[in-house]
């Protein structure tokens, strides 16, 4: 399967009065066209600074991609200037977030925040880009398409707002759909839909989705592939099947203690106890060894690396050092 996305070796930090904040700290990952790839983890943990900084959304005096790579479609995002990184979002990537209220523009109407994009990126005239923008309305399970181009954002629910957030991400048919927590805020029956509806636009046009979640109900039911962030690391990644089946790292298992299904919902997710701890007191060694009821010596001194456990899963952890040692 062709690479869509290619991070490696990504750091993300920023400086507070109080010292360096590595909200990302060297991670790499990958995701495959046609792939949903779900990075899971704790709030703070540094998903959201990821999907930003790929999408050249951090911006200074404090925020500063320090080190990496983010190739995208045989593109080094870090190397494109601002001008090509904006011609890129909305057109090759698109994003939707949390509280679409944020990105939309509320004195402008629904209908013109759509035709926006198809007139820049697909250079459609505006009458053509018009109908587009009632088609995609209707294609994102929308009725009476003709008023809602009319309306304004405050006029709609949440769950309406999120569609048309899609409606706007899918119109230039992104090769990467980057969506952070964007069923957080709607009520469960919404959020199937939505997740639904994500999904149906993935299997019809091959596209890939990143989908930042703290909700293994969503990892279960959306992701191929699963990455586990932890204190801006990657602690754990694999197949959807085989990390919910057989999670190695202490911080997942503890996550997928109340055993969410595979392709089913589920509310109510039990809580590691303890705290993250804070992201300006960390010292080299692993990052959960307060809250991890298996933490050794080294544990305390030592940062253990990420490595392949089994085909198809990595993990960082120094209860597998010796099976690695001996495969
Ligand atoms: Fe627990 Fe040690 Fe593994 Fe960290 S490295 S998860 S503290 S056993
Ligand atoms: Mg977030």
């Amino acid at each position: 399967m062709t690479t869509v996305l290619s991070i490696e070796h990504l750091s993300t930090h920023f400086s507070t009065e109080e010292g360096t904040v590595k909200a990302v700290d060297d991670i790499s990952f990958q995701v495959r066209r046609g792939e949903t790839v779900c990075i899971v983890g704790e709030s703070g943990c540094g998903k959201s600074i990821t999907a930003m900084s790929i999408m050249g959304l951090i911006e200074g005096p404090s925020g500063r991609i320090i080190e990496g790579i983010i190739d995208f479609d045989e593109r080094d995002l870090l190397k494109l200037s601002k001008h090509e990184i904006r011609n890129l979002r909305g057109n090759d990537m698109a994003m939707i977030f949390q509280e679409p209220m944020s990105s939309l523009n509320p004195v402008l109407t629904i209908g013109e925040q759509i035709v926006e994009p198809l007139i820049i990126h697909q250079k459609l005239s505006k009458k053509v880009a018009h109908q587009r923008a009632i088609e995609l309305i209707t294609e994102v399970g929308i009725a009476r398409a003709e008023h809602i181009v009319k309306s304004y954002p405050h006029e709609l629910s949440g769950g309406m707002l999120q569609r048309i957030m899609i409606a706007i991400a899918i119109s230039c048919q992104p090769k990467l759909l980057i969506a952070d927590e964007p069923t957080t805020a709607l009520d469960v029956t919404i959020q199937a839909q939505i997740l639904d509806l994500l999904r149906k636009f993935k299997d019809e046009s091959g596209m890939s989705i990143l989908l930042i979640t703290h909700d293994l109900g969503v990892v279960a039911e959306m992701a191929d592939y699963v990455i586990v962030m932890y204190s801006g690391k990657v602690v754990e990644e694999g197949e959807v099947e085989a990390l919910f089946n057989h999670p190695k790292h202490p911080y997942t298992q503890g996550l997928l203690k109340s055993k969410p299904v595979i392709h089913e919902r589920q509310d109510e997710l039990y809580s590691i106890p303890g705290q993250v701890p804070s992201p300006l007191e960390l010292t080299p060694s692993c990052y959960f060894h307060d809250r991890c009821e298996h933490c050794m010596s080294i544990c305390k001194a030592e940062e253990p690396a990420l490595k392949d456990i089994v085909p198809q899963q990595k993990v960082a952890c120094w209860l597998y050092e010796e099976a690695v040692v001996h495969v």
